[in-house]
């Protein structure tokens, strides 16, 4: 059996590698370079916190669980450290404390930590004036993709996988054994199986096969597509795992840099305008450092991006086979580096003829349907993302 998967980010190769260790023939199609999608640019926080509904939570939970079994105690590429999460007004804390009453009806492990806790914690930690409440979620991590693209490439490249990068796939079309594929360099390859694995450019691309696959898209600054990611300078703090504070959310970054987001700023995010690292938009995430992490005094802002969400319209992931064709599988998925591992096996048994129960709720035939899709929220609360 030759399958064939369009993309190279975090989701397209962890399939890649799962299908070839089950003895498939796999190519790889990737249009730019491999891991260069939203992959590239992603907070990369490895949860189920809050996740809704109950059957994407169970869908998140896998995910989590995935990366666990996949590197016990963490690796190069995960990092199991837990998140911290502090509520310093009555909003936050009261959606903290209906989230923390879930999580634990869920069975998913959150405690409630008192002041000298969170300093044995996290001890260069400034605690925000007026904090209410702090929570840690202790088999949550983070993920350094870049690195978990490596691993997942070298299981890959040892199964047998074969990567075309700088390949765009222009078309898709039935053939007698199963499906074409056309690519920009004039390539036609025949597969038995594809999967779309394509991020953001998914509904485009299953366009052209004849199958709709709604994805939020950009239109203005600040819509659900878009949100800023802030990279400081090497900075001498004591900070292994993720915290979540009112005005700014923070993560390592590796090599003592830390990754930064802020969702309220998120508002004027344009991927066509980009401000620049010594821009008002880059201190006032180093002003906001400073407020919790005093130590970091001195930090600049080494490189602020735009991410663009791989957003379905419905904010749930897609995976399954199209409608229109038996061949064809697709995936799309915010929360994509949380679900890689999970969907790496489980796709894979599927596209041999498996069944994964967690899945059925998130099939691309919903949308044919349902008469009304209801459009995901922009991440604008604490804990999102
Ligand atoms: C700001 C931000 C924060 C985020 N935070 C988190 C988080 O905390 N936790 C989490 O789990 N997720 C998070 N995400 C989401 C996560 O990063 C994505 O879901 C994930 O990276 C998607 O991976 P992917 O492989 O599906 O897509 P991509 O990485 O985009 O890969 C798709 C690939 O397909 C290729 N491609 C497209 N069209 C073609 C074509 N025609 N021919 C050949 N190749 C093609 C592209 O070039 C690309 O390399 C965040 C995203 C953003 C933007």
């Amino acid at each position: 059996m030759h399958v064939i998967v369009i993309g190279a980010g975090a989701v397209g190769i962890s399939i890649a590698a799962n299908l070839a260790e089950h003895g498939t023939q796999v190519t790889v199609l990737e249009r730019g370079s491999i891991g260069a999608g939203t992959t590239a640019t992603s907070y990369a926080w490895v949860n189920s916190n809050g996740k809704e509904p109950q059957a994407y939570f169970a869908l998140n939970a896998a995910g989590v669980k995935a990366h666990h079994d996949l590197a016990p105690g963490g690796s190069s590429w995960f990092v199991p450290g837990g998140h911290l999460e502090v509520a310093a007004d009555e909003a936050h804390a009261r959606h903290l404390t209906t989230r923390i009453q879930r999580m634990h009806e869920r069975g998913y492990p959150v405690q409630e930590l008192t002041p000298e806790e969170t300093h044995q914690l996290l001890p260069d930690l400034q605690l925000p004036p007026g904090t209410l409440q702090v929570a840690f979620f202790p088999e949550e991590g983070h993920v350094f993709p870049q690195l978990y693209l490596g691993a997942m490439l070298t299981r890959a490249r040892a199964a047998g996988v074969r990567i075309h990068t700088q390949t765009p796939v222009t078309a898709l079309e039935t053939a007698p054994t199963g499906a074409l594929v056309h690519t920009a360099d004039g390539q036609h390859l025949e597969a038995d199986a594809i999967v779309m694995a394509a991020g953001r450019w998914t509904q485009d691309l299953a366009a052209a096969a004849g199958t709709q696959i709604p994805l939020a898209r950009f239109s203005h600054p600040g819509d659900v597509t878009v949100g800023y990611l802030a990279t400081t300078s090497p900075v001498p703090v004591c900070l292994d795992r993720l915290l979540t504070t009112p005005r700014l959310n923070v993560r390592p970054d590796g090599g003592g840099r830390l990754l930064l987001q802020a969702l309220d700023l998120d508002v004027t995010a344009d991927p066509d305008q980009v401000p620049a690292p010594d821009s008002a938009l880059a201190e006032e995430f180093l002003h906001r450092l400073r407020e919790v992490l005093p130590s970091t005094d001195g930090a600049q802002i080494e490189r602020l991006v735009v991410g663009q969400r791989v957003m379905p319209a419905d904010g749930l992931t897609i995976v399954g086979p199209s409608t229109e064709h038996p061949w064809l599988y697709l995936v799309a998925t915010h929360s994509g580096i949380t679900l890689a591992p999970f969907l790496g096996q489980a796709v894979a048994q599927e596209v041999l003829g498996g069944h994964e129960p967690l899945f059925d709720d998130f099939r691309p035939n919903r949308f044919l349907e349902r008469a009304t899709i209801t459009a995901p929220p922009v991440p604008r609360r604490p804990g999102e993302q």
